[in-house]
């Protein structure tokens, strides 16, 4: 029987709601929200449509759906969205828009710092010919890989689709680490963009849910396609409630989380055979040698110690969140430390 995880590291998605939250979602006021009666659904959607500097924003079940409806609200069939080779809604997400938008991905390599390089974007953007679908949008990702695109970088990017008549949008499920990172508002660094997705589910600790932020028109369209989707809740306040407690309580203290994933960088470090990257924000790569690769996971699994190998044992990713703190932290270095002492 393997050993129940302990400290888990595996994802920011695995964070539980706290009694407050918990307090928070019981004691929400509900109406059926598809009849727009949800008083806290509404309440979320203005508290985020002004924290981005938007005019509106849409409620969703999940940070895919809210990258589908975005896709779809820019996007009709056959048309075409440049995305990066890495981005979540292009590599992560089933193929949900070329599945049901009928819309085609033109894929860009991710750079090491996570970017679209300028010049590719402007060369993969399709002349107005028949023979090619029509480029419509450039989406794309902060932070992704858990690294940080600057505002800098954001602005010439979207500046350059606006030049070319394209619709811009972000993947923002982790903005939050990135305004952290940057000590930047949200509403600043995504103010380029015409709409941007944000998850509540991940470092912010709420059980469920995004919000897709945007222009009125457009958030219109996605409200309509999430119906066509399945995505129209009704009492769903209770779930919007943890959403705005997340909003007031769990935003500041992502930088416990970045403070915590430099610590195990730097722990993991002390290792050569574990060449680790530097985090920006709260996830941490590590490429383990070959040849401690299988017993090293085999240790870590075996005292509790939760962490993400998804295609092999030397590619590792350790990401910190509000239910693993400086003790657990401590606690996994304390392990890796003893798998390399007995050897
Ligand atoms: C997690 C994630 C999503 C999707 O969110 P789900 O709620 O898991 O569907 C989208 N984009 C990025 C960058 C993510 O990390």
């Amino acid at each position: 029987m393997s050993t129940p995880i302990q400290h888990d590291f595996r994802s920011d998605t695995v964070t539980r709601p706290s009694q407050a939250m918990r307090a928070a979602m019981a004691s929400a006021e509900v109406g059926d929200d598809v009849f727009r009666d949800d008083p806290t659904v509404t309440q979320l959607e203005a508290v985020m449509a002004e924290r981005f500097g938007k005019e509106a924003a849409v409620f969703l079940t999940s940070g895919t759906q809210s990258n589908l409806v975005a896709l779809m609200a820019h996007c009709g069939r056959g048309d075409e969205y440049i995305v990066g080779q890495q981005a979540h809604a292009y590599r992560w997400e089933a193929g949900g828009a070329a599945v049901l938008g009928s819309i085609q991905p033109q894929p860009l390599n991710n750079q090491a710092d996570g970017s679209l390089l300028l010049t590719e974007i402007e060369d993969s953007i399709k002349p107005d010919d028949s023979h090619y679908a029509r480029t419509r949008l450039l989406a794309l990702e902060n932070t992704i890989g858990g690294k940080v695109l600057s505002l800098e970088y954001m602005e010439a990017a979207t500046a350059l689709a606006r030049r070319h008549g394209l619709a811009t949008h972000l993947d923002g499920a982790r903005i939050f680490n990135a305004a952290t990172a940057l000590d930047t508002p949200v509403a600043t660094l995504t103010r380029s963009f015409d709409t941007v997705s944000v998850c509540l589910s991940k470092g912010l600790g709420a059980p469920v849910g995004s919000v897709l932020v945007g222009g009125a028109p457009l958030i219109a369209k996605a409200r309509r396609t999430r119906k066509m989707v399945g995505g129209g809740l009704r009492q769903v306040g209770i779930l919007a409630a943890a959403g705005l407690y997340a909003l007031e309580h769990n935003v500041a203290r992502l930088a416990d989380d970045h403070a915590n994933a430099a610590t195990l960088a730097k722990g993991l470090a002390a290792f050569e055979q574990l060449k680790v990257t530097t985090p920006d924000t709260n996830i941490v790569f590590v490429e383990v040698d070959s040849t401690i690769a299988d017993d090293f996971k085999t240790h870590l699994a075996a005292r509790g110690i939760g962490i993400t190998s998804t295609y092999s044992a030397t590619k590792q990713r350790w990401v910190t969140h509000l239910d693993v703190d400086r003790a657990a932290v401590e606690n996994a270095l304390a392990a890796v430390r003893a798998f390399f002492s007995g050897r």
